[in-house]
């Protein structure tokens, strides 16, 4: 999957639609072979028409694509399921959604939209062959966005994940076995089949000579296997940080300097003991945090008559957690608000908060690696 976002183009339902680098290489070859489809099929066009029915039909089919994220999107929407972003790359489009549903039957339902508003499409361009036979452009134009929207619904519902029919396919075997590690795990195994499988027809047919068809793809197949894989290996982080929170790996000290310390005794500090994270304290009163990145983002010239208070993340900015949150949600916290540590915070009996610890993303990385070389010996696998 695309990392970067790319460029915004604008915002439908609430999310942000996004065109990835790589689409202005498919968009260029799509209006390329459409007019060299169009010239050849059409001879009596003008070069001029030729060239504007084929970027206005490629454009209708990058519309189609987003139709069909859209489609996702709005049931993902109807089941409170946040549609962080919908991006258009190479093969096609991403809707990005906040979270996995929790049902089977949400999934299927996500999933089994697509795929139906492709052919819904198909319907749409069929008819408008029909109603107007006699239009050789919006004919050429309809026809052809008929045939692809049917491929794009047809080869979304092969059943290998992360494809729609490989989500379909997990939905079925998650709402069979009630087990979603089990299903992915088979919908993965699924989707790697189907990535093997493209790209050894995309060798024969590239050793029969259809060069570029082949190399196309080989190319979806290669993109595919490693998409499989990922979400593979994405489970298998789940398992093994499931049943742990918070409290099992935090550490128990909780470093603290006095705000009114300059940078330089901030980081003559850090170096002396080696710990990256710091609460900062103002006469025993909690006033913030302090480590090593955001002393790092201060020019090293005004250390030494810049106090850390001036310098650290504000109390009300900290990011907080509670012993008991599961180590895969804090996980995700972490990795998306992109920092290293959260302080953990327990509302004792009193009502009182107190900081009884500090969660780090090595610290859960150390559990997540010592967890997989043990394997076996861990407890309930
Ligand atoms: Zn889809």
């Amino acid at each position: 999957m695309p990392t970067r976002p790319g460029l915004k183009i604008g915002r439908i339902l609430g999310i942000p639609i996004y065109l990835h680098a790589s689409w202005v290489i498919i968009f260029f070859l799509i209006t390329l072979s459409l007019a060299m489809q169009f010239t050849q099929e059409h001879p009596r066009w003008s070069a001029t028409q030729h060239w504007t029915i084929g970027i206005v039909t490629s454009l209708l089919f990058f519309a189609s694509v987003l139709f069909h994220e859209l489609a996702h999107s709005v049931v993902a929407q109807h089941y409170k399921i946040q549609v962080v972003s919908i991006t258009l790359f190479i093969f096609g489009g991403v809707a990005r959604i906040g979270r996995e549903p929790s049902k089977a039957i949400q999934e299927f339902n996500i999933a089994v939209a697509g795929p139906l508003a492709s052919f819904f499409l198909y319907g749409v361009f069929y008819g408008l062959t029909r109603i107007f036979p006699y239009s050789e452009m919006l004919g050429a134009l309809a026809a052809w966005l008929a045939f692809i929207n049917v491929r794009l619904a047809s080869f979304n519902l092969i059943p290998g994940f992360p494809l729609d029919g490989g989500r379909i396919f997990r939905a079925i075997v998650w709402g069979s076995t009630k087990n979603y590690v089990r299903a992915t795990r088979i919908a993965g195994t699924s989707g790697k089949l189907v990535a093997y499988g493209i790209i050894l027809y995309g060798a024969w047919h590239a050793m029969r000579g259809e060069w570029s068809a082949g190399l196309w793809l080989v190319f979806i197949g290669w993109f595919l296997l490693n998409a499989a894989q990922e979400s593979v290996a994405q489970v298998a982080i789940r398992e093994t940080l499931a049943g742990l929170s918070a409290a099992d790996v935090m550490s128990h000290e909780v470093p603290a300097v006095e705000g009114h310390i300059t940078l330089e005794e901030y980081g003559a500090e850090v170096l002396r003991t080696g710990r990256r994270c710091h609460l900062v304290l103002n006469g025993g009163r909690l006033v913030g945090m302090m480590n090593v990145h955001t002393l790092n983002a201060v020019p090293r010239n005004e250390w030494a008559h810049n106090s850390v208070q001036s310098a650290m993340i504000p109390r009300e900015k900290i990011l907080w957690t509670s012993p008991d949150e599961p180590l895969l949600r804090l996980l995700e916290r972490l990795l998306s608000a992109d920092v290293n540590q959260m302080p953990v915070v327990s509302g004792s009996g009193d009502g009182a908060p107190q900081i009884v610890g500090m969660v780090t993303r090595d610290s859960i990385l150390r559990v997540m690696q010592t967890r997989s070389e043990l394997g076996s010996l861990a407890p309930g696998r």
